[in-house]
């Protein structure tokens, strides 16, 4: 038997964007297009606030990883194993 299943799909842009670590899928994306590398001048990032945590998730700008791959929601189809599954 066949479904669908929701899942993160890893997806290469052409930006930086910045993304939390401790927060996943789409509330861990805290900033697309971030003018900033994934060292610690990304505490400047425009969605931190003067004290240093994250307008959008309120963790700490440390928590964050910019990078040019982000996860957005996707699904797929899985087969399930009916054999396993009345084990
Ligand atoms: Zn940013
Ligand atoms: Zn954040
Ligand atoms: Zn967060």
């Amino acid at each position: 038997m066949t479904d669908t299943e929701n899942y993160y799909k890893e997806k290469r842009v052409d930006h930086n964007v910045t993304q939390c670590k401790n927060c996943s899928g789409e509330k861990g994306i805290c900033h697309d297009g971030c003018a900033y590398g994934n060292g610690e001048e990304k505490q400047n990032c425009g969605i931190m606030n003067s004290s240093g945590s994250c307008n959008n998730c309120k963790c700490h700008w440390s928590s964050h990883v910019n990078s040019n791959i982000v996860f957005v929601p996707a699904t797929r189809n899985v087969t399930y194993d009916v054999a396993h599954l009345k084990k």
